[in-house]
């Protein structure tokens, strides 16, 4: 039994000491469980100190189908929770900046959602509206409430309809999913965050394997419905430790409010933890190419720098974003929102790996139809909070495959061309190695489009143009020779604007020079954009590839 001093931790089931498991922020010290947290906890957790203010404290108690004992099972709940309804909604301050925080309470009915908790999320999401102020949900619920039958169905429409509208005031709507989030819940306000962040471990799914076993008989499999099954699936953004819940919060406030000094004021208060992919220091030296065959042989090594590492030159901050929501997370394109100069952006990128094992998980930097849908989603993430967008470009092409083919790779690069050309803000793409065809031009429609030195960008493969021109891949050589894929050819067919220099080739040498001058460079293509509407940018855009 719990008592004052011990509590039993849910999954290792060891008596733990409760003072050092509330020191660990409610995670168990012996097996990295996490104790689900009192909604007053998880204010503390995350709101500065006394700065959190309950919003529609006093909403009446709703029985609409007069359900019989309903009420009295409210009373009892309320005395022994203390609370006076599954979610609590109020105004806090998180370093200092303001913000709307709502928190979903397990002990309460299992969170579920009635009329006054659908109500006083959508009373909150509108009161933030008004005050223009960025949202953040903590998610728990076992779904429904089925007291209250239909009444709590109409719950989910209701919250959706207030987080759309928040939405396009240009407001930032932030989840963090915890355990568990299940039902109705999931099937409204928890997945639509612009971030949907989760904590680790925790049960995520629409029908939970209770519901799933009765409907259909299955058994689930051991950590299907997970965190990290989520995330592995494209679902969310990211997984959150609890230790680093309220500065990742901060952050996300930050780099969605459009003035000056936003980056300084981010980097005195807080160091924020961020998943750049990790970067391989060892790299050997290439030889300077000079033709269009050794150019391609040149950008097919491995040892080239990877977008990853002109980023760590180009940008402040960077902070990895995962999932196209509908399918799985795609490694073979890397984007996120990052600091430059001060300005918070949108970065893409294509990214094939250092070694057998990183190239195996981002697939060669083959995406697939998924990866597509990543970067739209957040290129229209970029447009809803006017960031610019930044895209690295460097695939051999889409990923050819039966996976590919089933989940639409046309479709998804199609999509990506429609949507990429009415973009309302400036995008800059940056050809940095290989440009395969379709899969680098589904992120390549910019305002401007460059490409380094030694890039080439293509139809298709040297190969595959002298396979099918000539019926013979082994004369890819010449083929490289006639079909213009170099940098040189293509700034004079007016397919790009600008080239950068790579110093004497791209290395481990010549990285920091490259990123330094990529990072000049994009702070005055931006600049030539201050000022101008978005549909003169989505215009001018336009103009640039009509012209082909
Ligand atoms: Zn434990």
């Amino acid at each position: 039994m719990d008592s004052e001093f011990e509590i039993k931790c849910p999954k290792c089931k060891k008596m733990v000491n409760r003072d050092r498991v509330v020191k660990k922020k409610y995670v168990c010290y012996e097996c990295g469980a996490y104790f689900r947290v009192k909604t007053t906890n998880r204010i503390r957790m995350v709101a500065d100190l006394k700065s959190f203010t309950p919003w529609f404290e006093d909403m009446p108690v709703s029985n609409p189908l007069n359900y019989e004992g309903y009420e009295e099972k409210l009373a009892e709940t309320r005395e022994k929770t203390g609370a006076d309804e599954a979610v609590t909604v109020g105004q806090c301050k998180v370093f200092g900046e303001d913000a709307v925080l709502g928190i979903c309470e397990t002990r309460f009915m299992m969170g579920s959602m009635g009329h006054v908790v659908g109500e006083k999320i959508t009373r909150a999401i509108e009161k933030a509206t008004e005050l223009k102020l960025p949202v953040f949900l903590f998610c728990c619920s076992g779904g429904a409430r089925m007291q209250e039958g239909i009444i709590s169905l109409m719950q989910m429409a209701k919250t959706s309809a207030a987080i759309k509208k928040h939405g396009e005031a240009g407001l930032l709507y932030c989840t963090i999913l915890t355990d568990p989030t299940t039902g109705g819940v999931t099937a409204s306000f928890a997945m639509l965050g612009d971030v949907i962040m989760a904590e680790p471990g925790a049960l995520i799914g629409f029908a939970g394997p209770r519901v799933i076993k009765q409907t259909i008989g299955q058994e689930l499999p051991e950590g299907f419905q997970t965190a990290e099954f989520l995330l592995e699936h494209g679902f969310i953004d990211g997984i959150v430790r609890r230790e680093n819940l309220k500065k990742t919060i901060y952050f996300l406030i930050k780099t969605h409010q459009c003035r000056e000094g936003s980056y300084a004021e981010f980097r005195k208060d807080a160091e924020i933890h961020f998943e750049l992919n990790e970067i391989l220091k060892e790299r050997s030296w290439l030889t300077l190419p000079r033709t269009a065959w050794e150019k391609v042989k040149a950008v097919r090594q491995v040892e080239r720098p990877a977008a990853t590492d002109y980023m760590e030159y180009i940008f402040d901050t960077f902070v990895e974003a995962h999932g196209d929501r509908y399918f799985q997370d795609d490694a073979a394109i890397v984007g996120g929102v990052a600091f430059l100069g001060g300005q918070p952006v949108t970065v893409i990128a294509d990214v094939k790996g250092k070694d057998m094992k990183e190239c195996q998980k981002r697939n060669f930097g083959m995406p697939m139809p998924e990866g597509y849908r990543k970067a739209l989603r957040l290129m229209k993430q970029a447009e809803k909070f006017n960031r610019p967008i930044i895209s690295f470009v460097n695939t051999p092409g889409a990923f050819c495959g039966i996976e590919a083919e089933e989940r639409g790779q046309g479709e998804a690069i199609a999509r990506n061309l429609l949507e990429m050309s009415a973009l309302k803000v400036p995008v800059l793409c940056i050809l940095i190695g290989e440009g395969g065809s379709g899969g680098a031009l589904a992120t390549a429609v910019g305002n401007e489009v460059w490409m380094m030195e030694n890039a080439t960008y293509s139809i298709l493969s040297p190969e595959g143009f002298a396979s099918i021109l000539w019926k013979d891949s082994n004369k890819a050589q010449e083929a490289s020779e006639v079909m213009n894929i170099t940098a040189q050819d293509l700034k004079r067919l007016g397919v790009i604007e600008e080239i950068v220099p790579e110093f004497g080739g791209a290395d481990k040498k010549s990285v920091e020079a490259i990123g330094e001058y990529m990072k000049e460079h994009i702070k005055l293509f931006l600049e030539k954009y201050q000022g101008i509407t978005g549909e003169e940018i989505a215009e001018q855009r336009y103009q640039r590839f009509r012209n082909f």
